[in-house]
């Protein structure tokens, strides 16, 4: 017998997995006759797996399997004896065939069971053996317990690495650029897009603090950020720019958030950065492409009222003429005189168009000289001479001893916009005052009536394209609703403001602010 734990033990020398001890035990116990068979069943719940010794013929397998449909196993009692099968005949293969089980249980769970079949002749020496045959049973236990132990840690060593690598290559991977500094502002993770976004290797920021590692601009940045998150818990898409060049500068969107482990306890802080130019761009064509829609749909609607009132005027003059009918004078007068207001109407509909559209899409230039405002309010004024017994206009300039840089042909469009418009849209008779002063750093105008206000829920809306005042006291007055959004425009390529201030029914404000800086003040 020693011979059998001397081969076994021997064997597990070369072992290195548990699948290998049912080998192992298998070829054990051919060491002592050849005409032992055996073989080892690897148990797996309810399922078993025969492992042959080496050499042992095929029909001999299935005598085995045979058996062991037969329930031969049901005789296994003590999970740690050997077992002789008693009714051995109701098993036999060869006519003196004996047979023993040697069960393997870890645990008290089994994992194998060892099958002997010896010749009959061998039963004494067996049966003598039976010590030594629990002993190899307990080794093996043992072992398997020992491998299983190690396979488990080696599989959950490879679990964590594979979870360690898949994680590493999403944060490569991520779109956006990924930073990670610990509690120590130490920078721990920093990814290729990372170091695209910022132009600098990871290399040079892994392991170092980041005011040590970033250039000032970007600490600056960054220490904002690590105390804003440290405050909120986290931010979104803080925005700045980044100079990668003296020519080149990309807006950066970062996202931060505090890293927190499966604890909650505070880890360091997680930065997701983007580049922003294409978000910035994809909004400002859709931006762009709902302007446009817009702006072709109310463009449609102006143009067709003057169409229709031009079109049923001349239909009526044609069908009158085709029928050789003489018109009321009267009547063809009018006809003529609507077509021609509402071709002015158009043609200045279209000129307002043009000029908006102009300034819009950037190709107007402000071209600013020294003004003197005193004179470029009572040039504009002239223009309005023939409204000087309707509606007399005061100037009154305030605190202006020098002149003004600004671009006058521009300013001077805005300044007939407020007061045709204060002229139209109050009575005659009522007057108008112009006041213009500098006031802190800034250049203001206003143009007052009292005129017919404008409603306090149209107000807000009154610079916007196309909003006019609907109501009967402005039913006979001809616009096109641009003349305000032009001046709009206008100022704000002086980077100034416009506003209004209006009462309905007694008279309204308008007014426009230039900031002065110490180069637009010309002496
Ligand atoms: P419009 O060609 O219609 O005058 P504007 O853009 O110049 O276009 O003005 C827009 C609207 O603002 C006008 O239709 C009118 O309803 C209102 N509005 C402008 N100025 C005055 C004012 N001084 N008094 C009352 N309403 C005004």
């Amino acid at each position: 017998m020693n011979t059998i734990i001397t081969s076994f033990v021997e064997r597990l020398n070369t072992i290195n997995k548990t699948d290998e001890i049912f080998q192992a035990l298998a070829d054990s116990f051919q060491v002592i006759d050849k005409e032992i068979y055996s073989v080892c069943l690897k148990v797996d719940s309810r399922t078993y797996e025969i492992v042959p010794a080496r050499d042992i013929d095929r029909i001999l397998i299935n005598n085995i399997k045979d058996a062991l449909e037969r329930g031969i196993c049901g005789q296994i009692s003590d999970p740690n004896k050997v077992v002789l099968i008693s009714d051995h005949k109701r098993f036999a293969f060869r006519e003196d065939d004996r047979m023993l089980l040697l069960p393997l249980f870890q645990k008290q769970v089994q994992y194998g069971i060892v099958v002997v079949v010896f010749p009959e002749k061998l039963l004494d020496t067996f049966e003598m053996m039976r010590g030594d045959l629990n002993m190899i049973g307990i080794i093996a236990s043992k072992f398997f317990d020992l491998l299983y132990s190690i396979d488990t840690e080696k599989h959950l060593v490879k679990e964590r690495t594979d979870t360690e690598n898949r994680l590493a290559n999403i944060v490569e991977n991520v779109v956006h650029g990924l930073i990670a500094l610990d509690n120590n502002h130490m920078v721990s993770i920093f990814n290729k897009n990372a170091e695209i976004i910022f132009n600098i290797a990871s290399s040079a920021v892994i392991g170092k603090s980041y005011r040590e590692a970033f250039s000032q601009k970007l600490v600056r940045v960054f220490d904002v950020l690590v105390e804003n998150t440290l405050i909120e818990g986290s931010i979104l898409d803080y925005e700045f720019e980044m100079e990668l060049s003296p020519t080149l500068k990309i807006p950066i969107g970062i996202s931060t958030s505090i890293l927190l482990d499966s604890q909650g306890i505070h880890q360091g802080i997680i930065f997701l950065c983007r580049d922003m130019s294409l978000t910035k761009e994809i909004n400002r064509l859709k931006e762009l492409d709902k302007m446009k829609s817009e702006f072709v749909s109310m463009v449609s609607h102006e143009l067709k009222n003057p169409i229709a009132v031009i079109k049923s005027s001349v239909e009526t003059l044609l069908a009158a003429r085709n029928l050789g009918k003489k018109l009321d004078d009267n009547f063809e007068t009018n006809s003529l005189s609507a077509i021609n207001d509402e071709i002015n109407r158009l043609s200045q509909l279209i000129n307002d168009i043009l000029s908006l559209a102009r300034i819009e899409s950037g190709r107007v230039e402000i071209r600013k000289e020294p003004a003197n405002i005193e004179q470029l309010i009572h040039s504009t004024i002239n223009v309005f001479k023939i409204n000087e017994e309707t509606h007399p206009i005061s100037v009154s300039v305030e605190n202006i001893d020098h002149n003004i840089l600004l671009d006058s042909d521009k300013v001077r469009i805005v300044l007939i916009n407020y007061i045709s418009n204060a002229i139209k849209y109050s009575p005659n008779g009522s007057p108008i005052n112009i006041y213009a002063t500098l006031e802190g750093e800034e250049f203001k105008v206003t143009v007052s009536d009292n005129g017919i206000g404008i409603p306090d829920d149209k107000l807000s809306s009154i610079f916007d394209k196309f909003s006019r005042v609907l109501i009967p006291e402005t039913q006979s007055i001809k616009g096109t609703g641009l003349g305000l959004s032009i001046c709009q425009k206008i100022i704000e390529l002086h980077h100034g403001r416009v506003w209004c201030d209006s009462k309905f029914k007694k008279g309204s404000t308008f007014g426009f602010s230039i900031p002065i800086s110490d180069f637009s003040r010309a002496n």
